[in-house]
């Protein structure tokens, strides 16, 4: 059944009207009709199953049952250091595939992104969030990832609760990601992961000083992208999420 993202503001009553856009979506690219059924989802687990009334520049729909679903399993935070090009966007996608509950993009030492084009990031946010709200249909979720502001490695290790976070460190040679007892992860887990640059071993101190848990993803060093869909996809079979 096709899927498609309301504003959580819009008025559920006997019949809804959607946006323009998603009304263009409907008519001019799918070619739906009156009487064809389709699923709305409002990104905070309302879903609605409805029947399309009337088709023109805006699509107006009955609503035939309406249901809530939870958050699905332990919550999961990723906080990314920022990575070049489209790798964001990439990972974005990825995680919010792999059932990320929220995603925080974070600025540190050896980001690799110059103080212009860091900037210029807070225009990205109205694409960051279409492609996960994309991801969020195509892979049946009834809540997209949620995405922060964009914080600092400072912030994040600050903020942070003692023994709720990992921190992936490729020149930790000690701590492998196997040796994570999965006990404290019940009740959702923060894990935080390297720009292209990397991270430095003073940032790593202040991480474990702070109560991060130090963790290395093996021998080999990864792609900052490589590595966060490896811990992403370890953390979530662990957690029970996969
Ligand atoms: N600075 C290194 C270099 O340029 O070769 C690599 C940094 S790596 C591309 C970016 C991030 O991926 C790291 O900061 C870390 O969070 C993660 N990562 C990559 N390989 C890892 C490993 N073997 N163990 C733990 N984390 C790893």
């Amino acid at each position: 059944m096709r899927r498609f993202f309301i504003h959580p503001d819009t008025q559920i009553s006997g019949e809804v009207l959607l946006s323009e856009e998603e009304s263009h979506h409907i008519a001019r690219v799918l070619r739906l009709v009156a009487g064809d059924v389709l699923q709305l989802f409002d990104g905070r687990g309302n879903i609605h199953d409805a029947e399309i009334v009337t088709v023109g520049r805006q699509v107006s729909l009955r609503i035939s049952s309406s249901r809530f679903v939870a958050e699905e399993g332990v919550p999961l935070q990723v906080c990314q250091g920022l990575l070049k090009g489209k790798k964001m966007e990439f990972l974005l996608q990825k995680c919010t595939e792999l059932g990320v509950s929220e995603f925080v993009p974070f600025i540190s030492s050896r980001c690799q992104l110059k103080k212009t084009e860091q900037q210029k990031l807070s225009g990205k946010y109205e694409r960051w969030q279409k492609i996960i709200d994309e991801a969020c249909k195509q892979c049946n979720r009834s809540r997209p990832m949620r995405l922060a502001e964009i914080s600092s490695l400072e912030n994040l290790v600050q903020e942070t609760v003692p023994n709720r976070g990992l921190f992936f460190w490729e020149e930790e040679k000690k701590c492998s990601i196997h040796t994570v007892s999965s006990s404290p992860l019940e009740t959702g887990l923060q894990i935080v992961l390297g720009p292209e640059g990397g991270f430095a071993a003073d940032e790593a101190q202040a991480a474990e000083k702070a109560g991060f848990q130090i963790v290395s993803l093996g021998p080999r060093i990864l792609r900052a992208e490589t590595a966060t869909i490896a811990a992403v996809s370890i953390v979530q079979y662990t957690l029970g999420n996969m």
